[in-house]
């Protein structure tokens, strides 16, 4: 996934701001990090393993010194994590340095023809290519952007490219295919980056590039150019809009730990974001002749949960879909929808999923944190969480906002269609402002049952978590939240489902958490509790999320106690508990919490 980062200056050293740039993209991968850094006596790379946080401080980023440069943190896709294959990459001349954010799907015809004409190659990734191919446009006496944009014409797959070059040390090159990229402009920078997350406060006007663009930036102006033709694009500057600051961790162990202490701001924000956006978003949604929800990931369970509700209170069936498979899956037509969830609005799959349908005559709403992100510019209409920067890998707080706003367009689909009584509509607009208070006054409950069942249980390897209904995508949430970050195995599946199979695995050594509904809930609550007693039947070990009466706690090992005052509010505290469980228990297990192992926050690769 890789974060990018560039810098050109008038003459000022900005090695240290070029290095705290990839720090702030450090969600993005943290496997291995480098900068190529042009001071005038060429260029000068420095890389190691580890996340730019691991290196500064250490040798490898100390003393460096530069006016221009470019950064990587990487999350490898091609090739090994090592020295060699952190970026930047260098040209055989070492005139040329690259990075890139992407795949080159036809790197390897491009390397055996670019060996067989004599190059040398230092590195086993795509991305080396690159700078071999444009050393070769330059000897051929290509200008620097025309040997750039010569080479990206060769290359195909996706990518987000930053190029020096060793003649030209008062400007860098960036283009986009499928990858993100800002231009930022500063008072004495001006900023290429994968996310405006890198660019702090220093650069308050920024340059969206889109797909199949090349952006020249010298020291306080970028020109942007087309890929195919070269042919110069007008693109002018906007404010960047958005939060971001660059959080603190503050007295906090873990960011994850914080920003799921921030959750109430979070679902306040997302409660209170744009209601026309809401009304024109369940409009659009009821107006469509057929609907898909998609997401991956967290995202995906968040479009789980609102499709169960606009289900519920809509009465209509959308059918969600994880959007690496949806293209595939659907042949889409004029008047269909994709609603889309991504925090980052960068997902790769997601995006490729609304382009799909967007080319085909049909319309995207997106659920996104990110202002200005890609899928912000390319839905035909975006609901904003609001969430602020997340900085764990691990969604939490962003995960509750999607949920608030799903359960907004729900509800207002609901109201529009009919589906709701004018009444029940009122009670549930009720039940989610209930939120931040409930929130606010059940979190501190919620952590302490989970740090003790986290403790309780640590000796379980392996675990079902269990759930019906909306219940079914808060386990699904919970068990991924598990996995990601404790490293053990977590299955995350409708209770009804355990019976067909399954539960033959029940023993005394296999975990299942089962995410009960409240007593309103009738029916889907007593089917819950069939799931329960099958697992207890069978000597498994039982940990309950929800609102059990002194009876129903004597049959299961432990309870992570909820309020049971309505679904809805159940259910958004047990995304919670979900995630302060995950926390719990790994950091019992002594995990690294804020960036597992081969994690990364927004996958925007294929
Ligand atoms: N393909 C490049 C590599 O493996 C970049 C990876 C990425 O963007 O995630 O080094």
């Amino acid at each position: 996934m890789c974060g990018i980062v560039g810098m050109v200056t008038a003459g000022r050293d900005m090695a240290a701001d070029l290095v705290g740039g990839i720090r702030r993209l450090e969600y993005r991968g943290y496997d291995s990090s480098g900068v190529a850094l042009l001071n005038g006596k060429g260029i000068i790379v420095a890389k190691d393993i580890g996340g730019p946080s691991d290196l500064v401080g250490k040798q490898t980023f100390d003393g460096l010194h530069g006016t221009t440069g470019i950064a990587h943190t990487r999350w490898a896709t091609h090739g090994g994590v090592t020295r060699k294959n952190a970026h930047p990459h260098l040209s055989c001349d070492g005139q040329v340095a690259v990075v890139h954010n992407g795949v080159l799907s036809n790197y390897r015809e491009l390397r055996a023809a670019l060996e067989a004409r004599g190059h040398t190659f230092r590195s086993e990734t795509d991305t080396e290519v690159f700078a071999h191919l444009v050393e070769e446009k330059l000897k051929g006496g290509l200008a620097p952007r025309e040997a750039i944009r010569a080479s990206a014409l060769e290359v195909e797959g996706t990518y987000a490219f930053a190029v020096v070059i060793h003649t030209h040390p008062d400007r860098l090159w960036a283009m986009r295919k499928e990858s993100p990229l800002v231009v930022g402009f500063g008072a004495d920078r001006t900023v290429i980056a994968s996310d405006p997350l890198a660019l702090a406060d220093a650069c308050p006007d920024v340059l969206y590039l889109d797909d199949g663009e090349l952006v020249e930036v010298a020291s306080g102006s970028a020109e942007v150019f087309k890929i195919a033709t070269g042919a110069r694009v007008d693109r002018s500057r906007r404010r960047l809009e958005g939060d971001f600051a660059v959080p603190e961790r503050g007295a906090y162990p873990h960011f994850m730990l914080k920003e799921m202490a921030e959750a109430t701001l979070a679902v306040r924000a997302a409660l209170g974001s744009d209601p026309d956006a809401v009304t024109r978003g369940a409009e659009k949604l009821l107006a469509a002749k057929r609907v898909f929800f998609t997401g991956m990931g967290t995202a995906y369970h968040m479009a789980i949960f609102g499709h169960q509700l606009v289900a519920q209170w809509a009465k209509r069936f959308c059918p969600v879909v994880t959007a690496d498979e949806l293209p595939g899956a659907v042949t889409f037509e004029p008047g269909d929808l994709v609603l889309g969830v991504s925090q980052s609005g960068e997902t790769y799959d997601t995006l490729r999923a609304i382009r799909a349908a967007k080319a085909a005559g049909g319309v995207a709403l997106g659920i996104v944190n990110v202002a200005g992100s890609s899928m912000a510019r390319e839905c035909d209409q975006t609901l904003l969480q609001g969430a602020g920067p997340e900085i764990a890998v691990l969604a939490t707080k962003s995960a509750l906002s999607q949920a608030v706003v799903a359960a907004r367009l729900a509800l207002e689909a609901g109201r529009l269609s009919g589906g709701l009584t004018a009444a029940r509509h009122a009670e549930l607009a009720a039940e989610l402002a209930s939120l931040p208070a409930l929130l606010d006054e059940w979190r501190p409950q919620i952590e302490r049952d989970c740090r003790e069942a986290a403790a309780r249980f640590l000796g379980l390897e392996k675990w079902f978590f269990l759930g019906r209904g909306v219940f079914a995508s808060v386990a699904q949430e919970g068990a991924l939240k598990f996995k990601e970050v404790t490293y053990r195995h977590a299955e995350g599946m409708a209770a009804g489902f355990l019976k067909h199979g399954t539960i033959s695995l029940i023993d005394g050594e296999m975990g299942t958490a089962i995410f009960v509904p409240p007593a309103s809930t009738g029916e889907l609550r007593a089917m819950t509790l069939y799931a329960l007693e099958e697992v207890r039947s069978r000597g498994g070990p039982l940990l309950a999320v929800g609102a059990l009466s002194e009876s129903e706690r004597r049959h299961v090992d432990a309870v992570i106690g909820m309020p049971g005052k309505g679904e809805l509010s159940d259910a958004f505290l047990q995304i919670v508990a979900g995630q302060y469980l995950a926390y719990y228990t790994a950091k019992a297990l002594g995990r690294d919490i804020d960036r597992p192992r081969a994690l990364a926050k927004s996958v925007t690769v294929p």
